[in-house]
């Protein structure tokens, strides 16, 4: 009989348990060149059953997102190769059924992998999110115990079909509610529908920027936007979210009747008309990070060429032999240079304020067929492999983050000696790769501690880029655009054919441009001003049955990938219309003095970390007064705790 991890529900195969093999051992002895030796390890204990895998040697150095080996010797991975081959031999010829392991030896692998003993809290999540058992955890199941009726009457609104409304609507399917999913989009995917730039791709790793219930096998370590856009609709027809998915359809506004406790939903049509849609509950999926922020230069309307964000780079844009201003350097210009340099004639790059870099060798490297297959076939080997990337950013929490006070960190060189060692070797890699060109280092060292803004990823594209001989890397500031290039302060001119805007976005600006009217008449504007909050970032006092997804104090600049975010705040909002729908009750509002007291804890905290430092001059972090807003100040365990059961006391159920 097979153990319940190579099972789920009736008899199906659990999907982490990998698809059986039929491999020879030569072929076998070949594909594992390619893999993760301490994950293949893991998933050796899954094959056999036998603990000595991971006793008979630990990892000296806890787990890194870039090296997959976790520092071991060549030698050491040699010989694991060569006594795996036998091993997954026997378990191919055993019929593929992986061995039973209890709580204890998986927090035994984990601790092996972690180089440590896990805390209690951060294995439960881990656990959570490894799913060895094979079902969701989080799958809705309480949708049998409410009426039908009741169902029929309560239509949810889901606006976005980005990442976090799309886990919205798997999750109202599951429990048998009328949804809608409202996006101005033409196809799911949200930020990875628009940006389409040359060079897109995510700067964390695609392993675990996907959810923990829908692994897949990614081609690259971090994938392009093409392959993002068919993941998500790949999961859209998977779950058969189309049917309720509203393309090129735009939400205006959305005002709370108060008498009938129901949200007026406005939306705008294809073809410009208007419309009205009633729904109990509204859940925001708007994203945070999607609304283009053009600056304010004089004359950008003068300009006689091309001109755009970069979120809304033109499909049938050709850079070949253009001089091209690239104004802007944080992620997305970082992605867009290295990768069009060579097709310029002359590539400008206006950088206002220098980028803090992290070297990662596998940044643009395809995930080899060795790996893909261990992946597919070695059990749990996926789920490891996913433990190598979420890990070391989880275990640290914001702990590297945080301001030492008696640390001398006034100057803005760093934050705490911890940071300070950090800073010394992100600078390493910048003046190795920039050797010989000291002008080009002085310009690529931030003078802000490490890590305090967002920190991009560099696998010597970026810096080996800078030393091609057409492009220029310009710090001096930008006075105006002219009709044909860009004027700096010192009233240089570099003459331009194109121009791309890669200024970020209104980051503070959540829900916008949407009027959002709540209990009495109060907007979600007039309410937030330049302070938004939310309690655990998904509700708001005023704003019954309306929760947010990657709402306020919420992004990530520390830790793992949005997606865990993510299913934790759906599974709180599904928490909390269930509430509402098992006692047939009208609304569920946070309690104004709960939601005050966590909005003035997360201040608390959030002003203690490197993000709120003020030698940070320029970040899409802080609002117009330079206080933190966006960003979570918790450890990701924490906030899995915080959100995982809704406290019936901190709402009012009426
Ligand atoms: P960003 O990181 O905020 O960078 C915007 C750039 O434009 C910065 O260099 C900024 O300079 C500059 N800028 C803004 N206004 C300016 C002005 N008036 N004059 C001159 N320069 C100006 O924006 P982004 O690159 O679009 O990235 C935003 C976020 O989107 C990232 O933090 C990330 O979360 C997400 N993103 C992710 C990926 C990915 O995963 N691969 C890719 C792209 C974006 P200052 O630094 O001085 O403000």
């Amino acid at each position: 009989m097979p153990g319940a991890q190579g099972t789920q529900g009736q008899g199906e195969r659990n999907p982490h348990a990998g698809e059986p093999l039929t491999d020879d051992d030569e072929s076998i002895a070949r594909a594992l060149e390619d893999v993760s030796v301490p994950a293949l390890i893991c998933s050796l204990v899954h094959m056999t059953g036998d603990p000595t895998w991971v006793r008979e040697r630990t990892l000296r150095r806890a787990t890194s997102m870039v090296d997959f080996q976790i520092g071991m010797s060549a030698d050491d991975q040699a010989d694991v190769r060569r006594r795996a081959v036998p091993a997954i031999a026997a378990y191919r010829d055993a019929g593929c059924e992986p061995a039973e392991l209890g709580d204890e030896l998986l927090d035994e692998l984990m601790a092996f992998m972690a180089a440590a003993p896990i805390e209690p809290r951060l294995a439960a999540m881990m656990r959570e999110d490894m799913r060895f058992d094979g079902p969701d955890p989080r799958a809705v199941e309480w949708g049998d115990s409410v009426p039908d009726d009741v169902k029929r009457r309560s239509p949810v609104v889901v606006i976005g079909a980005g990442e976090s409304g799309i886990l919205a609507g798997i999750r109202l399917a599951q429990a048998g509610l009328p949804f809608t999913i409202i996006d101005k989009n033409g196809g799911p995917g949200g930020t990875w529908w628009e940006n389409r730039y040359p060079g897109a791709r995510v700067d964390v790793g695609s392993h675990q920027y996907c959810y923990s219930f829908e692994p897949t096998e990614w081609t690259q370590y971090y994938c392009q936007h093409p392959e993002l856009r068919a993941y998500f609709e790949g999961i859209v027809a998977k779950y058969g979210l189309d049917a309720h998915c509203r393309w090129n359809t735009t939400v205006t506004g959305v005002r709370w009747d108060d008498e009938h406790s129901v949200w007026r939903v406005a939306i705008e049509l294809p073809d410009g008309s208007a419309e009205a849609l009633d729904a109990r509950f509204v859940i925001s999926a708007v994203g945070s990070l999607n609304l283009p922020k053009l600056p304010e230069i004089p004359g950008m309307d003068t300009f006689e060429g091309p001109s755009f964000h970069s979120a809304r780079w033109p499909a049938d844009l050709d850079v070949t032999g253009t001089a091209f201003a690239l104004i802007g350097a944080g992620a997305s210009g970082f992605q867009i240079a290295p990768v069009i340099a060579d097709e310029v004639q002359q590539l400008t790059i206006y950088q206002r304020t220098t980028q803090w870099m992290f070297p990662n060798p596998v940044y643009r490297a395809y995930v080899p067929a060795g790996n893909q297959w261990a992946i597919r076939h070695l059990p749990f080997y996926a789920r490891w492999f996913r433990f190598i990337q979420t890990f070391p950013g989880i275990s640290t929490g914001t702990t590297p983050f945080r301001v030492d006070p008696d640390y001398p960190h006034e100057d803005g060189n760093a934050i705490s000696e911890a940071n300070l060692a950090r800073r010394e070797v992100l600078e390493q890699w910048i003046r190795s790769q920039l050797d010989g060109r000291p002008d080009l280092i002085e310009r690529s060292i931030p003078d802000y501690p490490a890590s305090g803004k967002r920190i991009v990823q560099d696998d010597g594209f970026w810096l080996q880029m800078l030393r091609k001989d057409n492009v220029e890397l310009v710090h001096t500031g930008i006075e105006r655009i002219a009709p044909n290039g860009v004027v700096t302060v010192d009233g240089v001119l570099r003459e331009a054919d194109v121009i791309c805007y890669a200024t970020g976005f209104r980051h503070n600006e959540f829900l916008a441009p949407m009027e959002v009217t709540g209990r009495g008449g109060v907007t979600l504007r007039e309410q937030w001003g330049d302070e938004p909050s939310a309690y655990l970032g998904v509700t708001s006092p005023n704003f019954p049955n309306l929760f947010y997804l990657y709402g306020p104090g919420t992004n990530l600049a520390h830790s793992s990938s949005l997606f865990f975010h993510s299913e934790y705040q759906t599974s709180h909002a599904l928490d909390a219309i269930h509430r509402v729908l098992a006692t047939d009750a009208r609304s569920i509002e946070v309690r104004a003095d709960v939601h005050e007291r966590y909005a003035a804890w997360h201040q608390e905290e959030i002003s203690q970390l490197v993000w709120a430092h003020p030698s940070i001059h320029h970040s899409h972090y802080k609002n117009p007064q330079g206080k933190v807003f966006t960003l979570s100040p918790w450890p990701i365990d924490q906030y899995w705790e915080m959100t995982r059961e809704l406290d019936p006391d901190d709402y009012i159920v009426s």
